[in-house]
């Protein structure tokens, strides 16, 4: 599903943020990343859905090796990458509805499949009648289930997440959680970077800690390991 095989990333001002990275993910697991920051989580993940490329290594994403993939193809791997950041990112002109329905219409949808989706969609992020709102009318919980929304409209097989619940309240975050579960139970991996140890302590789930661009621990149902 998820194959890196020693990977390394030295970025151009020659910082290594990546120091020989192993690890298999299956499709289905749910994985939190966490470590000290400048240990490399961000690097790891952006890895997974090619914002960056290796130095040296292989990365297998559903079969593709990434290392070989044309530029043209780069679309339909992201199709199967959903990405959710901590700033949410979304467009704010755009009604929350524009904003899920535009990840669809770069791909080119029927309108009809857009517009059953997008429902769809904002039924199960609890946000159905909030569709014609702009960003700045909702909240920062709000505003990162219509990211969430976005990044699960194309039914992608694995949603990355850079610290979804950094900018939010305890009761906000645990909601986020919530529906990370919700879509995890319906076989979407979810790999999450965190640094929240209440989190990791109290919904139990692999963990994954980076330290100096090296992976040094991976455990069945782990602990966040690390002062809060
Ligand atoms: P984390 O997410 O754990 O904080 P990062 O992957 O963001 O770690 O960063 C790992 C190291 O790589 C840090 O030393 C950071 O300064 C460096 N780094 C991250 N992104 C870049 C970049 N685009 N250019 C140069 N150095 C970077
Ligand atoms: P339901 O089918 O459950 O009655 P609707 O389809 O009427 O729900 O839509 C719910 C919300 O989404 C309404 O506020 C509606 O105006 C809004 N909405 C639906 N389609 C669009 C669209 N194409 N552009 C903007 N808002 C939309």
């Amino acid at each position: 599903m998820i194959k890196m095989k020693d990977v390394y990333k030295t970025y151009g001002n020659g910082v290594t943020a990546l120091n020989g990275i192993n690890i298999n993910i299956d499709q289905g697991e749910f994985v939190y990343v966490v470590g000290p920051s400048g240990a490399g989580k961000s690097t790891f993940i952006r890895l997974i859905y090619r914002e960056v490329k290796p130095t040296e290594g292989t990365i297998v994403i559903n079969d593709t090796d990434l290392s070989i993939i044309k530029e043209k193809k780069v679309p339909f791997l992201r199709r199967d990458v959903g990405v959710i950041f901590q700033d949410f990112k979304l467009l704010p002109k755009l009604s929350v509805y524009e904003n899920i329905a535009f990840a669809l219409e770069v791909i080119e949808e029927s309108p009809r499949n857009i517009r059953k989706r997008v429902m769809d969609v904002l039924e199960l992020v609890g946000l159905k009648n909030k569709a014609r709102f702009i960003p700045d009318e909702l909240s920062g919980g709000e505003q990162q289930r219509v990211s969430i929304a976005r990044a699960i409209v194309n039914h992608p097989k694995i949603v990355i997440a850079d610290e979804p619940t950094g900018n939010l309240d305890p009761e906000t975050s645990w909601g986020i959680m919530r529906i990370f579960e919700e879509i995890n139970a319906r076989g979407t991996t979810i790999i999450m970077a965190t640094h929240s140890k209440e989190i990791v302590n109290t919904v139990k789930k692999r963990v994954i800690a980076v330290e100096d661009g090296l992976i040094v621990r991976d455990e069945h149902r782990g602990e966040y390991g690390y002062e809060a």
